[in-house]
């Protein structure tokens, strides 16, 4: 590891990736691997977890193509000096910042959305002109073993390379000293990449999960509203960091989303071969996932093979903030359904708790939506919508609190690899002398008058 690392550091220090042409050269070279590696990417992960071909393309792929597309052409002007105002105790100057890569950076990617989560901040990376050493998840280990096969046989290890593993050789990737480190995975997980990365004073970004709650309030558009947020929950069979965790909905309309969502759920047929469901991951999942299910509280699917690693849309109803399901992020097809009475008092438990990556608001009612808006905090989030927001990079994405650190996509990834070298250039031709003694009194109310107060 040592090894690579330093290889990666002596051709940083050469300045071969700061050029905005090389930059570019890189980013097309990965967008040409990955339209030449479409149909083994597919393959890869169906075999990991029976993910379809559309899937792949739509929530894997297609977002890496726009995110290449979109730094290509921004490059220019995201790299570019920003000319800064000055002040009057500064007139005559000129202020600008340059946007300076780190050097060399650690991506460390989570299983849910192997390709997306793994090359997602490499393209921010490169573009803010980064080497990168990539650690895929080693959970899927088709996608993972892919990834390294297409980075790892095409791009100069001195600038761009995988290293595949688990927890040993992460561990040991995070012994040393990196510029900069981008995590995407768990809180546990999270708090020690934070602590390795500590010891080198090393930025991070950490992009980690939690329970993304959905309101639905009494006047919402319900068969809109519905159809967005189940399909944000049983996308990936619920393993997305922000899809909606659980529902609080108005007393009054409780009913009556559940028996549309019934039909919703009935319409779309969830399953492998119709391709928009996926397995649960491993077994542990499937274990851990079963636990949270209480039967007595299912009112829809709960069905579970073990075998096929497959657990039904499900939907449970009269839950409480106690119960267990209410205790750890779900990550899987559990819809756990609260009803409230009073928006402020459900505010107030959710606020209680650890803050959230994402949070959804269905409804046409203006003042709730701002009460929920401004009152709660969580990364970031959808009106009358879910997931989508990840879509746009012109949305920061990331987490607050125990939802992560920082945040990327679009020039906010680019920042997130950068380092913003503020600079500040003066002409020759002027000297005040007030800095020097003697400091007179009239020097003194120059200044005084300079500064103010
Ligand atoms: P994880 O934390 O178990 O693993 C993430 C990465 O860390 C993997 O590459 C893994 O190899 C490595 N790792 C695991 N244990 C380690 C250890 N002890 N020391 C060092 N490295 C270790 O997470 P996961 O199961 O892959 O992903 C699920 C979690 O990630 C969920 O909480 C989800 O919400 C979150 N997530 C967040 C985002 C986001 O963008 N914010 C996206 C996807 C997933």
């Amino acid at each position: 590891m040592e090894q690579h690392i330093q290889q990666q550091r002596d051709f940083f220090q050469t300045d071969a990736t700061k050029p905005l042409a090389f930059r570019k050269e890189q980013l097309l070279k990965l967008k040409r691997i990955l339209q030449e590696n479409e149909e083994a990417m597919a393959d890869a992960i169906h075999k990991d977890f029976k993910k379809s071909a559309f899937d792949c393309y739509t929530n894997e792929l297609g977002l890496l193509y726009l995110d290449i597309k979109e730094a290509v052409k921004n490059l220019k002007k995201w790299a570019g000096p920003k000319r800064q105002w000055s002040n009057l105790i500064n007139f005559p100057s000129k202020n600008y910042i340059i946007r300076e890569p780190f050097g060399v950076s650690l991506i460390i990617g989570a299983w849910n959305y192997p390709f997306q989560l793994s090359f997602a901040p490499v393209i921010a990376a490169i573009a803010a002109g980064n080497t990168v050493i990539l650690k895929p998840s080693e959970v899927p280990s088709h996608t993972s073993s892919l990834i390294a096969k297409m980075v790892n046989e095409n791009f100069d290890p001195r600038f761009f390379r995988v290293v595949e593993g688990g927890v040993p050789e992460t561990t040991e990737l995070l012994e040393q000293k990196f510029d900069k480190v981008f995590f995407t995975g768990s809180v546990p997980v999270g708090k020690i990449v934070y602590q390795a990365a500590a010891k080198h004073l090393t930025p991070v970004t950490l992009e980690i999960g939690g329970k993304s709650p959905a309101f639905i309030t009494e006047k919402c558009d319900l068969n809109v509203a519905l159809r967005r947020l189940l399909w944000g929950k049983f996308l990936n069979a619920g393993q997305t960091c922000i899809a909606p965790d659980y529902i609080l909905v108005h007393e009054k309309i409780k009913d009556e989303f559940i028996s549309k969502a019934k039909a919703f759920i009935d319409e779309q047929a969830y399953s492998f071969e119709r391709g928009n469901y996926v397995q649960i991951i491993n077994e542990r999942n499937m274990q851990r996932l079963e636990k949270l299910i209480d039967p007595e509280k299912v009112v829809y699917g709960g069905e579970i093979n073990h075998e096929e690693r497959y657990i039904s849309p499900t939907l449970m109803d009269n839950v409480s903030f106690d119960d267990p399901i209410m205790q750890e992020e779900i990550f899987g097809p559990i819809l756990p359904i609260i009803a409230y009475s009073d928006l402020s008092t459900v505010i107030a438990q959710v606020k209680a708790r650890p803050k959230p990556l994402a949070c959804y608001i269905l409804t046409k009612e203006r003042n709730k939506k701002e009460q929920i808006l401004h009152s709660l905090s969580f990364g970031g989030g959808a009106v009358n919508e879910t997931i989508m927001h990840i879509t746009n990079s012109n949305l920061p994405f990331g987490g607050v609190g125990d939802s992560g650190i920082g945040n990327y996509h679009g020039e906010a990834g680019f920042l997130a690899f950068s380092h913003q070298k503020s600079i500040m250039e003066k002409q020759t031709w002027f000297e005040p002398s007030f800095k020097f003694a003697p400091y007179t009194d009239k020097k003194f109310k120059l200044v005084r008058w300079l500064i103010g107060r």
